[in-house]
């Protein structure tokens, strides 16, 4: 499934469930779209743990790591979601890792997990709505840009959506390629969806989010000491 069919197929699941607010709290997604669905938070001895679904006869389970924040449990929850809607004939218990703590975890299917972090970023937080904020973000000119901006950036947006900021700031980095064509002049529904497989495989450039920075401003921040 391509990157376009993917977020397609979770703008269904987000219509499904009516979740047209933000932020989404993804335990009340759960509970709408999920058979019998119970939520448990647990204390795993593993901070790598990210959740673990279990789909039973009677009951779907969902089980979050009370080592985590709130917000990053935001993040675990639609991701078991996505699991559940999307890869029901695959296998029946998931347990699912931390991307920012070791990633998948050993014996994992690694496609439908990729698929599942994909899914649960744009469920979480559409990329019809994060291209043209952090764009927005990035139009204030400054005398000097630095990291430090970026950083502030990610946590403000995180809040919006209830996730953590590392998570923001991983989506806004997956997002780069459709941002440099927003920016330059590509209505936002008209954008070429590609996952960073398919841009290295067509040769498409490396770009940064300072690279969006420079494409607004038409500035060169890579002399600038970040
Ligand atoms: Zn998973």
């Amino acid at each position: 499934m391509r990157k376009e069919a993917l977020f397609r197929a979770v703008g269904n699941i987000r219509e499904r469930c009516a979740a047209d607010r933000f932020p989404i709290d993804s335990r009340e997604l759960v509970m709408r779209a999920c058979r019998n669905p119970e939520i448990e938070i647990i204390h795993f001895s593993d901070a790598r743990i990210g959740g673990l679904l279990c789909r039973e006869k009677n009951v779907t389970r969902v089980a979050l790591n009370a080592l985590h924040s709130g917000a990053r449990r935001n993040f675990f929850c639609a991701h078991e979601l996505i699991h559940y809607c999307l890869h029901g004939d695959r296998a029946k218990m998931w347990v699912c890792g931390d991307p920012s703590g070791g990633g998948v975890i050993a014996g994992a299917d690694a496609y439908a997990e990729w698929q599942a972090n994909a899914g649960a970023a744009e469920l979480l937080m559409p990329y019809a709505r994060v291209i043209p904020e952090f764009a927005d973000a990035l139009s204030v000119r400054r005398p000097f840009f630095r990291e430090q901006h970026l950083r502030d950036m990610y946590e403000s947006m995180a809040r919006k959506y209830f996730v953590s900021g590392t998570v923001m700031e991983y989506r806004v980095n997956e997002l780069i390629y459709e941002t440099i064509q927003y920016v330059s002049g590509t209505p936002i529904e008209q954008v070429t969806l590609m996952s960073r497989r398919e841009q290295s495989k067509r040769g498409v450039g490396r770009y940064s989010p300072l690279s969006v920075y420079d494409r607004i401003h038409n500035a060169d921040t890579s002399a600038m000491n970040l």
